[in-house]
């Protein structure tokens, strides 16, 4: 393993290490809390854990639990809640990082079953809305109708979600072109809107 790959590894369990104390009372409150307030899908299942404990990367890291929201709103209520609970949080687009970046033992996000939706293309301005979950192709195929297309080049367009081309795909220049491609012509970037202490 790289020096790279080895860093990478040691700052995801260090970031990680509250949430794997959890006890088994507090990872029941997490998972009511999760189910009152999130409107999705919210697993703890070992089945899922398991799926969700890799990417395209050589790492394994089963997390706490899985949330599959089907709104913004949603997505926001369970940032809010693993804030409040001190819990890690992974957001997931494709999971095709190949360092290990869409894994965690805190809570995944996975924002591609649901929040995939174009909102709106603005021909004229030259610009499109989207959910973090749309694909780099299914944007492409709706913009080629406009002889417009999002530039970045990933070799994963199928697969590759905008959320996730944000954050550079690798530690390399590789990932980092796209990521900053992505964030030259990702005019703006609605976070979550999360409240601190
Ligand atoms: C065969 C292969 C070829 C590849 N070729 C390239 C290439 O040519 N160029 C390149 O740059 N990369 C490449 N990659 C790496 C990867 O495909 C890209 O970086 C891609 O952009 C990742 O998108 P994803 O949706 O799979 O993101 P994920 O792997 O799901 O996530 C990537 C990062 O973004 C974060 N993230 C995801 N969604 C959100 C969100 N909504 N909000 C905030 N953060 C979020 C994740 O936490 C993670 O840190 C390749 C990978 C493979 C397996």
């Amino acid at each position: 393993m790289g020096r790279w790959g080895r860093n990478l590894l040691s700052v995801v369990a260090l970031g990680c290490s509250r949430a794997m104390d959890f006890t088994p009372q507090k990872n029941t409150a997490l998972l009511n809390y999760l189910r009152r307030h999130v409107d999705g899908e919210v697993r703890f299942d070992s089945t899922t854990r398991q799926l969700y404990s890799t990417d395209a990367s050589i790492y394994q890291i089963e997390p706490l639990g899985v949330v599959i929201p089907k709104t913004t709103v949603a997505l926001e209520a369970a940032v809010q809640i693993a804030l409040e609970m001190h819990v890690p949080i992974v957001p997931r687009g494709g999971g095709t990082s190949l360092s290990g970046q869409s894994i965690g033992a805190g809570i995944v996000l996975d924002c591609s079953k649901y929040l995939n939706n174009i909102l709106d293309i603005d021909p004229q301005q030259r610009s499109a809305r989207v959910q973090p979950g749309v694909i780099l192709d299914q944007l492409n195929r709706a913009l080629d109708a406009h002889s417009l297309m999002f530039g970045p080049p990933v070799a994963t367009a199928s697969r590759a979600n905008l959320g996730g081309m944000i954050l550079p795909g690798s530690p390399a220049d590789f990932g980092k072109l796209v990521a900053d491609e992505t964030e030259k012509w990702a005019k703006v970037i609605r976070a979550a809107n999360i409240k601190p202490d």
